[in-house]
């Protein structure tokens, strides 16, 4: 139950260390328009914004785990306008929305790792967590992350929330 507050720890230290590059900016440049296409879709992309992006953590720590990635490449709040800032509090506030149309979960953990010393998996470039949590999922969630049960699983989930998603984008 240690890993309850730091689980995001384990994303993509294998990809950065691999590639030496920054995998948000290497993500978020393959989708170039709008619309989701199918790189956006392999990288678990769900939703493209004026100023920041949603995708599902490809290692989450719970069912829906999405993080909220500005575009503008920065380690803080540093070098993001207003207008990004409030972009990405509101693309949050829609992703909690969508989340809870979807999967009901009973509450969220919402968080922002500055640091590597903080936990923060991928530092050089802000995002924001997103994790549903349901009561007693604390149970199960050292099998999830041990098992990583994931590939099928994340599919799934990525198809339906990618649907609400741009369902909401329409209303
Ligand atoms: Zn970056």
């Amino acid at each position: 139950m240690k890993r309850l507050w730091a689980p995001w720890r384990m994303e993509y230290i294998l990809d950065t260390t691999k590639h030496g590059t920054c995998l948000f900016c290497d993500i978020s440049k393959k989708g170039k328009g709008k619309a989701i296409d199918a790189a956006d879709k392999k990288n678990l992309i769900l939703h493209r914004g004026k100023h920041c992006f949603v995708m599902l953590n490809k290692y989450p720590y719970n069912s829906g785990h999405l993080m909220v990635v500005p575009y503008i490449h920065t380690s803080s709040f540093d070098g993001l306008s207003d207008a990004v800032l409030c972009d990405i509090i509101k693309t949050v506030r829609n992703s909690v929305d969508t989340l809870k149309k979807i999967l009901s979960p009973d509450g969220f953990n919402m968080g922002l790792n500055f640091g590597k010393v903080a936990g923060a998996g991928m530092e050089s470039h802000m995002h924001k967590h997103i994790v549903p949590r349901w009561t007693g999922d604390t149970d199960s969630m050292p099998i999830i992350s041990e098992t990583r049960v994931m590939p099928e699983h994340l599919k799934k989930t990525y198809s339906k929330l990618r649907r609400a998603f741009a369902l909401m984008q329409q209303e």
